[in-house]
């Protein structure tokens, strides 16, 4: 390690910095609980006809912009970038969770909480039902629905695991989405096996690792909630940079899940493209216009996106990678970039809407931050999907081409600035 450039240790000084610092980063993280819950509760118990409320209103106006104009495109690209740094460090439900924990009951984890595909499917569902009904775009709708998840944060922290972040690890569906984006970071917490191995003896304190995780086995971002606590344990444990997509094209045939190749392809681009800009097309407002019931309009605005859009992306895994299973299940994991940048740009569009409400002009700009955002996210794509399949030139072309036309798909996505 010591032969090292000291550019390159940057990110190792900065985990043993994060290690050795706990207790300020505990006051920033019981501060960040204050702050969410005064934001998250206080707009709520505004009467939604109370005129005399301005400076409440105003504050739940500004709670909004937070939550889903800074916070929420800001951990997404954080994530996808340098790993779940959030999740480890500022959580609230994480900090509430681990607190819970260490006070609660101690209880086994059970055999259902451990299903692995249960945070995606939790997310699905909240998805589809979260922008049928608009839910976040009422104080009262966001309190029901990121209230709903840290009060389960905070039970299944009173009732499973001795001081640690079960809910973070087995169930948080935020979390499972997460755990897909956090594969492209170019930071991850790198394990030399022979070092901890070698390692003189007496050996230091296992590290109380909050996640969970066998650390001398950790080999991927995925669980990873980037806490720092490992960071130099054994001197085999260092924050280090890595190839952006090193992870995924690394990624063994083994290592690689059909449920969770399945989730990317039909959650992760599918669902969302739906949930996030479905409702704007001239479909729906015509699906609507036949006197369909609200609620079947939707769900049909979420559930049609997923299944057209996850179906052709899974038609392009099938003729890229010749028909073979394990090849296509891989090859899914390339299009988290795409997927991730999607996600990324729909909650931009959200932050866009809301300063468009606010008499900004900023209804032009939203073509050229598409653009901005998708090209990165398609040679991202492409470079991690070509990585996959070696040197075979048509399958190459052919995975890089249907990335493209993936892109265009966001790029010319319905919007509307109407309210
Ligand atoms: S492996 Fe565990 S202890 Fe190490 S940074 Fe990740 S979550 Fe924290």
């Amino acid at each position: 390690m010591n032969r090292i450039a000291p550019i390159s240790r940057l990110p190792c000084r900065l985990g043993d910095a994060l290690r050795d610092n706990r207790p300020a980063i505990a006051v920033v993280q019981w501060a960040f609980v204050v702050l969410y819950l005064v934001l998250l509760i206080l707009p709520a118990l505004v009467p939604g006809d109370d005129a005399h409320a301005g400076a409440l209103h105003r504050l739940g106006r500004f709670a909004e912009v937070l939550f889903w104009g800074v916070w929420w495109p800001g951990v997404i690209l954080s994530v996808m970038l340098i790993g779940q740094f959030w999740c480890g460090l500022l959580c609230p439900d994480g900090t509430l969770t681990e607190f819970a924990s260490r006070h609660g009951k101690g209880g086994r984890i059970p055999g259902w909480l451990r299903w692995p595909a249960l945070p995606l499917a939790a997310f699905a569902v909240i998805g589809v039902f979260e922008y049928a009904l608009q839910a976040h775009d009422t104080p009262r709708g966001t309190l029901l629905l990121i209230g709903t998840m840290t009060a389960l944060a905070v039970v299944c922290g009173v009732f499973v695991g001795r001081g640690k972040r079960v809910w973070c690890r087995y169930a948080c569906p935020v979390g499972g989405v997460f755990s897909l984006l956090a594969r492209c970071a170019v930071l991850h917490f790198r394990v030399d096996r022979a070092v901890w191995d070698a390692a003189p003896r007496p050996f230091p304190k296992p590290v109380d690792c909050p996640a969970l995780l066998d650390i001398r086995r950790l080999r991927s971002n995925e669980k990873c909630s980037m806490c720092a606590r490992c960071s130099g344990h054994r001197n085999a444990v260092a924050l280090a940079w890595r190839k952006p997509g090193e992870e995924i094209a690394a990624l063994r045939e083994d290592e690689a899940r059909p449920w969770e190749a399945a989730g990317i392809v039909f959650v992760l681009i599918g669902l969302l493209y739906g949930a996030l800009h479905w409702q704007h097309s001239p479909w729906h407002h015509a699906l609507l216009a036949r006197d369909v019931p609200a609620m079947p309009a939707a769900l049909a605005a979420v559930l049609l996106p997923a299944l057209v859009l996850g179906g052709g992306t899974a038609l392009l895994l099938a003729v890229a990678s010749g028909g073979r299973h394990l090849t296509a299940t891989r090859l899914a994991y390339a299009l988290i970039p795409l997927g991730g940048f999607g996600l990324f740009l729909g909650a931009l569009e959200h932050a866009l809407h809301i300063l468009h409400e606010e008499g900004f002009a900023v209804a032009p700009l939203l073509p050229w931050l598409r653009a901005a955002v998708l090209l990165p996210a398609t040679v991202w794509s492409a470079r991690a999907g070509c990585a996959i399949l070696g040197h075979g030139a048509a399958a190459r072309t052919c995975f890089t081409a249907g990335s493209a036309v993936l892109a265009l798909v966001w790029q010319f996505a319905p919007y509307s600035f109407a309210a």
